[in-house]
């Protein structure tokens, strides 16, 4: 994920992007060879998060109207958090990550309007621990992994990225840390460009039931052919294997929603407007968004060898998890 600062620089001068480009990837390339040193986490006492989970979307329907009140009054203190004018703006709580008091940071960028008519940041990908440098969804992500599905240290880890704190921060804990990026379309999975591994997720060159954990973040809404994604995530997975993700999801649509379809020949249609996500590997550009997936994801994953699939709900102001609907998806591998 690109820094705000280039960000910036992006959106104010394309001459000066080009020059800053090389210089932000060389530098992702020599931080991703720099783990960040720590203990795994226990999540104990004021750490614990308890995730509602759900396994269809009836199910979570369900919750939605029982817990009507409580959500309501949710939004309404994310809403009252904002500091509104402020570019970004800090606020106090402690991060299980880091078992410590901190300052969660989030800026306006991206902000969209709840059910109530507040103006709502985007959470997911703010609140980010002044401490460890992580953003809410990843470091939800790694609480589930470790508290509610045991990821432990003797577990063979796959992560679809390389650059970034998340890929460090799991290096500098656990013996079996493997990372990737997709840098150069074309190139066969598990070349390597400037010392990191290049994986294409639709073709991974892991042998099968190579891996414990899988772990992938915001990735599979930029591949083309998703069926292929799903069915290699599977085949290197070990029985009983877990797969944690994180995807754009609208909670309220079973089907998902295809933005944009690429045609055999690699031309690439419309359905939606152009989405473009932050990309680290490519900051000008960025990533094609393809779709946003529905209740209908948790279907796939189960035709193609998962069990226990399972959505599960995080929310914690006090944690750094804010906003309705923040959901994300394990499995485990039959
Ligand atoms: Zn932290």
């Amino acid at each position: 994920m690109m820094t705000s600062s280039l960000k910036r620089i992006v959106k104010s001068s394309p001459f000066l992007a080009r020059l800053a480009v090389p210089a932000f990837r060389a530098q992702s390339v020599a931080l991703s060879h720099m783990p960040i040193k720590g203990s795994i986490p226990r999540f104990e006492g004021r750490a614990r998060m308890e995730s509602p989970v759900f396994r269809s979307k009836s199910e979570y329907d369900a919750w939605l109207s029982e817990s009507a009140d409580q959500r309501a009054a949710e939004r309404a203190a994310d809403a009252a958090a904002v500091q509104p004018g402020a570019f970004a703006f800090g606020l106090e709580g402690f991060c299980s990550i880091c078992n410590a008091p901190t300052v969660f940071v989030t800026s306006m960028e991206y902000v969209s309007t709840d059910a109530d008519g507040h103006a709502q940041p985007n959470w997911r990908e703010h609140l980010i621990c002044k401490g460890c440098g992580l953003r809410s969804r990843v470091r939800a992500a790694l609480q589930i992994a470790i508290q509610d599905l045991g990821m432990r240290t003797d577990h063979a880890i796959y992560i679809t990225e390389q650059f970034g704190p998340t890929y460090r921060w799991l290096k500098g804990r656990f013996a079996d840390v493997t990372g990737s990026e997709y840098l150069k379309p074309g190139s066969p999975s598990g070349s390597r460009h400037m010392g990191i591994n290049h994986q294409d997720i639709q073709a991974l060159s892991f042998a099968d039931a190579s891996f414990d954990v899988l772990m992938s973040f915001d990735v599979l809404e930029h591949v083309p052919d998703n069926a292929a994604a799903f069915r290699e995530i599977a085949r290197v997975l070990r029985p009983g294997g877990r797969l944690v993700l994180t995807i754009p999801f609208t909670a309220d649509r079973h089907e998902t929603t295809v933005r944009a379809e690429m045609q055999p020949g690699g031309a690439i249609v419309h359905h939606l407007p152009v989405e473009m996500h932050g990309n680290p590997t490519d900051p000008i550009n960025g990533a094609l968004c393809f779709r946003h997936y529905g209740w209908d994801a948790l279907d796939k994953l189960r035709a193609v060898g998962f069990t226990d699939v399972t959505a599960h709900l995080y929310h914690s102001a006090d944690l750094g998890h804010r906003g309705d609907h923040q959901l994300l998806i394990s499995a485990v591998r039959v």
